[in-house]
């Protein structure tokens, strides 16, 4: 099947039949929820054209004070841990800790969840130093044209990427890139993407749409349509029938998951995930997964789980206050 041909005659439902037989057969009917947890609120980039951390790079001044407290960053892994989700990976983070504190915050991330985790930490050569605390390196190529990605992303070149990704794969670790659809991109750009995915012997792929953040040239512009992202999903299925693909989805858009599943979707991410538990919108989301005939490893909505588990003394102050978060939320939409 010509996927980009059958995208450009915008043949959908053709690529989601086909994808979601593929998906079902290769992986199964579960769906997993995914959670960014960030390190720092630091990029040392700061110039992406479509991020939001490109409008608050000259707010802060040094790197090293947007470090995110440890023991904050652990509470939110036993939190998801609880609750079932998955840790998408640690992202951010370079500049602001060292490898070797990347690799200690693993390591304890591991001790508390029994998995290994996933990096999305900048470009880096500094891979040797990790371990089995490590499950793979995530590559944020963004965009695969690679004229349109020097546009967009000046300060981190798709061939560095590239490199660490290799370094990455000599090394035994699992390789994964993050695309955000919707920045201009057009559908031959598939070539790239999927030349991409081939070369690198990708394992996972994460696709997110435009986020239009203020102070962006991407203010004004429409997220992609609906149909847009989940045939671009449904397509990469097709071709790569055994990489697993996770699809971000914002608060604003929870319709675009029954169709991002159908397409191919193994794990939704870009979820904020204090705010939405235990609301109507958590509960849309197990509503949406559960209506694309899957099963949800995970909860959004059960308050027991949240409540339920031991940790170390000094993570106790920051669970509670992300209970609390999450706690809050629900009694004030049920009011
Ligand atoms: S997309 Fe990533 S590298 Fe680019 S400015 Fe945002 S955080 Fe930094």
């Amino acid at each position: 099947m010509d996927v980009i041909r059958c995208l450009k005659d915008q043949r959908i439902l053709k690529l989601f039949e086909k994808a979601n037989k593929i998906t079902l057969s290769e992986h199964g009917d579960i769906i997993t929820l995914e959670r960014a947890i960030f390190l720092s609120w630091w990029c040392e980039m700061g110039d992406c054209a479509f991020c939001y951390m490109s409008t608050q790079k000259p707010l802060i001044k040094d790197p090293k004070k947007a470090r995110r407290n440890v023991n904050a960053i652990l509470a939110e892994a036993e939190i998801c841990k609880r609750i079932g989700w998955n840790i998408e990976f640690l992202s951010g983070g370079y500049k602001s800790f060292t490898t070797t504190e990347i690799k200690h915050i693993a390591k304890s991330i591991k001790d508390i969840t029994g998995s290994p985790v996933w990096l999305n930490i900048g470009i880096t050569k500094d891979l040797e130093e990790y371990g089995d605390e490590i499950e793979g390196i995530t590559g944020a190529i963004e965009t695969a044209n690679p004229r349109l990605q020097e546009k967009l992303c000046p300060s981190k070149p798709i061939n560095q990427i590239v490199e660490m990704l290799e370094l990455a794969e000599e090394l035994g670790f699992k390789k994964a890139i993050t695309i955000i659809l919707g920045v201009g991109e057009t559908i031959e750009d598939l070539e790239h993407l999927f030349k991409l995915i081939d070369n690198l012997k990708l394992d996972r792929i994460i696709f997110y749409s435009l986020n239009p953040h203020k102070g962006t040239i991407f203010e004004d512009t429409p997220q992609p349509p609906s149909l847009y992202y989940a045939g671009i999903v449904a397509a990469t299925r097709i071709k790569f029938p055994k990489i697993k693909i996770i699809t971000g989805t914002w608060i604003d858009n929870l319709a675009n998951i029954g169709p991002l599943i159908l397409a191919g979707a193994n794990g939704l991410t870009k979820f904020p995930l204090f705010k939405m538990f235990g609301t109507r919108y958590g509960k849309r989301v197990e509503e949406e997964v559960k209506w694309s005939g899957r099963k949800l490893k995970g909860t959004f909505t059960d308050h027991q789980k949240l409540l339920k588990g031991e940790a170390d003394e000094k993570l106790k102050p920051f669970i509670k206050r992300y209970i609390d978060m999450c706690l809050k939320k629900s009694y004030t939409l049920t009011q």
